[in-house]
């Protein structure tokens, strides 16, 4: 059986031709898809033979709301959805003054071993699928009543350590045969996996970028992200300076502060030096506590001095706002929260 919306219109193509029916019947059930219709019966222009052929060969693969969290004072909610296999993944509704804005999980699990993050702490159980990462998407809107016209790949996993499925998510969001999402309004975010930020530049150059710092020197990076020894931060920001130059494209990074680990004067101005010239943005991102990590967070005032070290330097900073302050657990700790509950009743 073949999930539909794991395939790209030149996917979907090719499999109803294999079917003996002619090509325009793929663009209509991928725009049947992608307008949220999750039964055959509702693609009414399909012949009814075509729809009974493809319901014995195929289906679109659904996830299932295992909890909702949904913010009193901001409208963010965190769904926590369960794939077919038992696993789960996380993902964040979230409105912002531009639209709503979707943040979802690439992974169940991550191997990436980012010290204060939650979402690693159980390890990689696998990749999701193209149709596993889109239907975070189609679902949440189905189930927030709204349309969402923002992506950030931030949630549970590293995307560039599931490139492939990526790619193909992204190819499936953006064909306007289907969502028609602009590229603009998408972004990946990466721990520093070096040769895949060449290769993003050259799949997808008008995709936003944002790259996780956390760090201005080897030795305060590679103190929380052990992908700081596969590729230091001299390696990390060649990259980053040469993917700028060729795609003329702003890179985000993302700074999440942490008390006495990298949240000083001094730290800021390394990160200064670090980044003078180059095109870029850094989101400064107060930690979320995880508990059992030692890591804690740092007040908004640091934040604010430590935001503003940078721009004196003509560094562009932000402070990220906190969203969904008020309903349980930040980056990945729902899921980890459901991963301990199974264990226990096991
Ligand atoms: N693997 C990708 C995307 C997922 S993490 C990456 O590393 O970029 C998204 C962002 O949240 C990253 O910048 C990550 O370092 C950060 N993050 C993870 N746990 C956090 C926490 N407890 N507090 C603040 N930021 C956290």
């Amino acid at each position: 059986m073949v999930d539909l919306r794991n395939l790209t219109l030149p996917e979907m193509t090719e499999f109803v031709k294999s079917l003996g029916e002619p090509a325009f019947r793929a663009k209509q059930v991928f725009g049947w898809i992608y307008k949220g219709i999750t039964d055959f019966r509702g693609m009414k222009n399909l012949p009814e033979v075509f729809r009974l052929k493809l319901s014995e060969v195929s289906y679109i693969g659904r996830l299932e709301a295992l909890d909702e969290q949904v913010s009193k004072s901001d409208g963010t909610r965190k769904f926590l959805f369960g794939l077919s296999d038992g696993n789960a993944v996380e993902s964040v509704f979230m409105k912002y003054k531009y639209g709503n804005s979707i943040c979802l999980s690439s992974q169940a699990g991550c191997r990436m071993g980012c010290r204060f993050c939650a979402s690693t702490r159980a390890g990689l159980v696998r990749n999701l699928t193209a149709g596993e990462i889109i239907s975070q998407l189609l679902e949440a809107e189905a189930l927030a009543g709204e349309k969402i016209n923002h992506i950030v790949v931030m949630g549970t996993g590293e995307p560039f350590d599931n490139y492939e499925n990526l790619a193909r998510f992204t190819r499936i969001a953006t064909d306007s045969a289907g969502r028609g999402m602009s590229m603009r309004n998408i972004t990946v975010s990466t721990c520093g996996i070096v040769p895949a930020i060449e290769r993003f530049g050259e799949d997808f150059p008008q995709v936003n970028l944002a790259v996780s710092l956390h760090g201005a020197t080897d030795e305060v990076r590679g103190s929380m992200m052990p992908v700081n020894e596969r590729w230091p931060v001299a390696e990390l920001i060649a990259a980053c300076r040469s993917y700028t130059e060729k795609t003329r494209r702003r890179i985000t990074f993302e700074y999440t502060l942490v008390n006495g680990v990298n949240d000083s004067d001094r730290d800021a101005e390394k990160l200064c030096r670090l980044l003078r010239g180059m095109l870029c943005h850094v989101n400064l991102i107060p930690l979320n506590r995880v508990d059992g990590t030692g890591f804690d967070t740092v007040s908004r005032k640091r934040a604010a001095e430590f935001k503003e070290i940078l721009e004196k330097s003509g560094i562009p900073a932000t402070v990220r706002r906190e969203l969904g302050a008020d309903i349980d657990g930040a980056c990945g700790q729902l899921r980890l929260n459901n991963i301990k509950k199974s264990k226990a009743n096991n």
